[in-house]
């Protein structure tokens, strides 16, 4: 009983210490997805609610590791956010998610727009405007059919900075959309200081709307609120026709979820559209 200290410490230490062991060989595992090119990317269809017709995508990173297998965005991008690993990653995933839409856009789905993740991290970084505007040269891609989804809470950090940075990111002729909307702490007097596109409902609160009274007041009256402000809306999570049809009422303009598709790689994207199109 007298060695119990001592041995919870021992045990408590060699816990931390292969934390930071496990966490160091993500890292370096990390780096070299980076180099080997580990990364690719799924495209997860964004449909109109009112024509039931595809209007684009979202991108979203996959990472095919050697001996993991397929690692979950989930447990990369937090790691690669702390570490800056993000500022290439994110770098790939936008420059290759305008070349993908490019490409659709000369096989005939020229009104395709493409929807790209910036972390906090990429869009604290002083070259955000450069390194975007960089992007549409290169690809040859149109402004117009590129979205960014910057979440809430990192719109709330640095407000003077974040306003001046969008502004500089609609005057290039991109659209940017506010992700993972309602679980940060924005407010509608904050908003209508950002000129911002459209409002993506996170998730969380679609899941419950067709339970909760609460949840559906709220995704009524931040589409409301949207409209009122001249921005659009996308609910994200949508599973169930139930839970299409209360967002219809509400007038959401947009879906996305498991309901119309999975994300897909980009050959089933093109293969889903061009079905949906002669069904
Ligand atoms: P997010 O931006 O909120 O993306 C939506 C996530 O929900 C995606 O998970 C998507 O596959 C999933 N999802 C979509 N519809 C449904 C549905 O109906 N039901 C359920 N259960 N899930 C649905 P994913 O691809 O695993 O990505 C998770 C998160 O990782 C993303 O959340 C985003 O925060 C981050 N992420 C993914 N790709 C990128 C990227 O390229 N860059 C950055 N910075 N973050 C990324
Ligand atoms: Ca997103
Ligand atoms: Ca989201
Ligand atoms: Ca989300």
């Amino acid at each position: 009983a007298k060695d119990d200290g001592r041995n919870n410490l021992q045990l408590y230490t060699s816990t931390i210490n292969s934390y930071a062991i496990e966490r160091l060989n993500m890292e370096n595992n990390l780096r070299k997805a980076i180099d080997q090119n580990e990364f690719f990317l799924h495209y997860q269809p964004k449909v109109d609610v009112e024509t039931g017709k595809v209007v684009g995508c979202e991108a979203l990173v996959r990472w095919q590791h050697p001996e993991m297998g397929l690692v979950s965005p989930n447990d990369f991008i937090p790691l690669a956010e702390e570490t800056g690993l993000i500022i290439s990653i994110g770098a790939w995933v936008l420059k290759s998610a305008c070349l993908q839409n490019v490409m659709w856009h000369h096989v005939g789905y020229r009104d395709l727009s493409v929807s790209v993740n910036i972390s906090a991290k990429q869009f604290q970084h002083q070259n955000i405007v450069e390194i975007v505007s960089k992007v549409l040269k290169e690809t040859g891609l149109s402004p117009e059919h590129l979205e960014l989804e910057i979440t809430e809470n990192c719109i709330m950090q640095n407000m003077e900075r974040t306003i001046a940075i969008i502004q500089q990111l609609k005057d290039i002729g991109v659209k940017i959309s506010i992700d993972d909307f309602g679980t940060g702490f924005s407010s509608m007097a904050y908003l209508r200081e950002f000129e911002v596109d459209k409002l993506k409902i996170d998730k969380i609160f679609i899941d419950s709307i067709n339970h909760s009274s609460r949840n559906a007041a709220i995704v009524a009256s931040i589409i409301n609120m949207a409209h009122s402000l001249d921005l659009k809306v996308i609910a994200e999570g949508v599973e169930t026709e139930e839970q299409l049809s209360l967002l219809k009422t509400y007038k959401c303009n947009e879906i996305q979820g498991y309901l119309f598709s999975k994300p897909l790689s980009a050959e089933g994207f093109i293969e889903m559209i061009t079905e949906s199109k002669t069904s």
